[in-house]
């Protein structure tokens, strides 16, 4: 079971010193758990996370080892700070900055090349739900990509993503058995999971962890929801 907090554009160096130093205190053997700072805050946390099994991952990364790439950052540039992995394709990606099926799956490879550990995101938007198009959106998303033992999906509806409005059980369940049937990796549910819902999602058979956004934010609300995982 896997729990990771993306924590967006929030905490930079002094708030990510003051979260680690409070997660290393918590007793959380037997999860696998990753943090996911802004890339201002990588180095800080990489620091106070050493020697604990917690494992400090990037937003994002580039397809390119370097070169005329204003704005962004390399696997190697990650391997060389001691950063374990990297999510890639994340919806906010996809819908504010121009991130594709194509660019995702670069980005994807170049990670999974350079040994960064990788949570590629998949997930369809509202309107692809009522049209009924989630199925066809989830293949296309994952056509582009292969299994490896270093890569784990996040299944995230995109309509639940900081909305509140999280998928039930079923629905996430359904979705996962068929991510799961389309490429053969663990998929860990993202949207609106918090520490009062985490367990009935964890329970599901084809739930292999949480991608955790907002309540990953505060040590209390991303501590409960691990401790549900490690009760499931
Ligand atoms: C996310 O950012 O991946 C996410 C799932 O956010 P939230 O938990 O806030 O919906």
């Amino acid at each position: 079971m896997l729990i990771a907090g993306n924590w967006k554009m929030f905490k930079g160096p002094a708030e990510t010193a003051e979260f680690c130093l409070g997660l290393r205190e918590q007793e959380l053997d037997g999860l696998d758990v990753v943090v996911c700072p802004p890339f201002v805050s990588l180095a800080v946390a990489v620091q106070l996370l050493a020697g604990t099994e917690i494992a400090v991952a990037a937003q994002n990364v580039h397809w390119d080892a370097e070169g005329a790439y204003t704005g962004e950052v390399s696997a190697a540039m990650l391997r060389e700070l001691g950063v374990y992995g990297t999510i890639v394709g994340h919806s906010e990606r996809r819908q504010y900055f121009g991130e594709t099926d194509e660019t995702v799956a670069m980005r994807v490879h170049a990670a999974l090349g350079a040994g960064l550990f990788v949570i590629a995101c998949v997930g369809e938007t509202e309107e692809e739900r009522e049209g009924g198009e989630t199925e066809n959106v989830l293949r296309r998303q994952l056509s582009v990509l292969e299994p490896d033992d270093n890569l784990v999906l996040a299944y995230e509806p995109v309509w639940a993503i900081g909305t509140g409005k999280t998928a039930t059980p079923a629905l996430a369940q359904e979705a996962h058995a068929f991510v799961k049937s389309q490429l053969d990796a663990p998929v860990l549910y993202g949207g609106s999971v918090k520490p009062d819902n985490a367990a009935e999602l964890l329970a599901q058979a084809d739930v292999d962890g949480a991608l955790v956004g907002g309540a990953s934010l505060e040590l209390e609300s991303f501590t409960a929801i691990c401790r549900a995982a490690l009760r499931s």
